[in-house]
Formats: C-alpha cells, structure tokens, sequence
C-alpha cells in the first residue's frame, strides 16, 4: 500500500451540474482543484479520472424502471427529475454515471491497497432515493457504493457519516431497516430546511432500530455545536466497529452558504476528516473515502474539501 491520496478530477465528473443560475453549478469542480493546486497539496497527491458506472453497478442500488426514467429524460433534456429541483439537463445520465464511477473507481482502489485514502470532489448525492431524484441528486453514488462493497468484496458492516447541512435522506431511508449500513448524520434542524427529515428518534426501523444516529442542530449554531455533536458521531462510531467507512463532507454546513443556516468554519470538516481517519485506522484497515456532497459558496467548498483532503494526507 502506498502512502498516498488519490483525487479525482477531470471533465467526466466536472460535467455533472446544472449551469447558471442553478446553485449546484459546472464550476464547483475547478473552484475545488484550483485550491487543491493554490495550497501546494495537488503536488502531495495522485489524480484518478472516472469511468461511467455500468447499469448493473446503478442497479445495485436503483430500479431498473428509475435508471430507465433518468436515460430518456436526460435524453430529451426538458423538465425536471423530480419536483423542480433536478433538472434534466441533457446528458445528466452520462454525467451522474460517471460520478458513480469515480466512486467505484476510488473504493476499487483503497480496496486493492493502492492508496491509503481517496477524496471525490462531485458526489456524495444523498439526496437520491432507490427510485427517485431529489435535490440536485440523481444516482446515489454512496448507497451504490455500500451495495458495491458489499457485492464484489463481502464486506459487511458499512459506515456512512454526513455532515452536510441537509439531511442525507437518500441514504437513510435506503437503509433504514438494515442494521448493517451504519449511519451517522448531524445536520440543520429538518424543521429549518430541506429535506425536513432527520430527526433524532429516527434511529432505524424494524431490525434496525435504535442502530442509526441523526443529529439535527439549530439553524445558526457553529463550530462548539459541531465538536460537542461530533464527539457522539466518535462514541457511536467506535462502537460500530465498522470495515469501510464513506464520508460525505457536503460544505454548504458553513458560514456564508447561500441556502442554509449553519455557521461551522472549515475546520470541522478537517477536524471530523481527521477523526474518521483515526477510526478507518483502527476499525478499517485505514479505508475512508471522502465525497463532496453539497456546498454552494464556491470558497467554502473549495477551503472545506481542501481541508478534507489534507486530513486525509496527514493522518
Ligand atoms: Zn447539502
């Protein structure tokens, strides 16, 4: 195994997004890596491109009747994939597919040792449910992930953790019976913001009961809020004793974004990078892969997933 981050870049997943005036933008790939070359830690880091995901990796976790929906809405190119969130730009099916892909590609490779860590600047699309989008979310590249661990290497005991402002609904609702997808969320009060889920008695149903964490936090709160919760997101980690952990380190939980109401700087999303790194460490044979997720103001994505990304290379 070498001591190195890998980081995806390139156009495959630089071309998911909605253009102007949509929040989710073309342009939040190149804010990033702009910032990732301005800190010096591009030279300290190798460059993965994606590949499309294939239909049978989509459908690990998507229907076949919902993937078939995006392909010929993306097709046309007119309306929306969901409520009026989502636009199906044309092309979006490519494009969410290479996300996919870069995510595969990145567990593949932490999976084979060829990296200790790897970070996906355009994904962690939590918003996407097994058969529908939402949010600026098409496929769901971090439930395909869980399934994909799953599948080609019998890993078990998945943990995803969220710190997006908004509520991974996609993946929650997904796993929510199965006591295996360990989930960890701490995000805006669901009473304040979209999706409007999340709330701290949703532990998981059925056999899964009492096994999942949401945290919501008041609009406004900052970065002692963040640390006192993280430090549950620890104790309930350690206690998963989970193989892989997928972390989605969505920025639009800081201050200044143009659609939420929390107030972290970007040293939460290092300081809970640096932390699950510790965790991978010691529960998972060091394998973390970070995700972008959502994150709206381009100089907080770019310093927050920056921050991520030197976490990874120094712990
Ligand atoms: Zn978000």
């Amino acid at each position: 195994m070498t001591g190195k981050v890998l980081v995806y870049r390139g156009k495959e997943i630089a071309a998911y997004g909605f253009g102007d005036p949509h929040p989710f933008g073309l342009d939040r790939h190149d804010v990033f890596h702009d910032e990732l070359e301005q800190t010096g830690l591009g030279e300290q880091v190798d460059f993965g491109h994606a590949r499309p995901a294939r239909v049978d990796e989509l459908a690990l976790f998507h229907t076949a009747e919902y993937i078939d929906r995006v392909s010929k809405l993306s097709a046309a190119g007119v309306g929306y994939l969901d409520d009026g969130d989502t636009p199906a730009m044309k092309g979006i099916y490519d494009a969410a597919s290479n996300v996919v892909g870069a995510v595969l590609c990145a567990v593949d490779e932490v999976m084979h040792r060829n990296y200790r860590r790897s970070f996906i600047p355009i994904a962690g699309l939590h918003h996407a449910g097994r058969d529908s989008a939402a949010g600026f979310c098409v496929f769901n590249d971090c439930g395909i992930a869980a399934e994909y661990l799953r599948k080609e290497y019998g890993l078990k005991r998945i943990a995803y953790v969220d710190i997006d402002a908004h509520h991974g609904d996609g993946m929650f609702y997904a796993f929510e019976d199965d006591p295996d997808l360990i989930f960890a969320d701490i995000h805006e009060d669901g009473r304040y913001l979209y999706p409007g889920t999340g709330h701290a008695d949703e532990t998981g149903r059925g056999r899964a009961k009492n096994t999942k964490l949401n945290i919501p936090i008041p609009p406004g709160a900052g970065d002692d809020e963040f640390l006192a919760a993280w430090q549950r997101v620890e104790a309930y980690l350690e206690a998963q004793e989970p193989e892989f952990i997928l972390m989605q380190c969505g920025a639009d939980s800081l201050e200044g974004d143009p659609i939420t109401h929390l107030r972290w700087t970007e040293e939460a999303h290092a300081h809970a990078a640096a932390a699950l790194c510790r965790l991978a460490d010691r529960h998972c044979e060091g394998r973390i892969i970070g995700t972008g997720g959502g994150g709206y103001n381009r100089r907080n994505l770019a310093r927050a997933w920056t921050r991520v990304v030197q976490s990874f290379i120094e712990t």
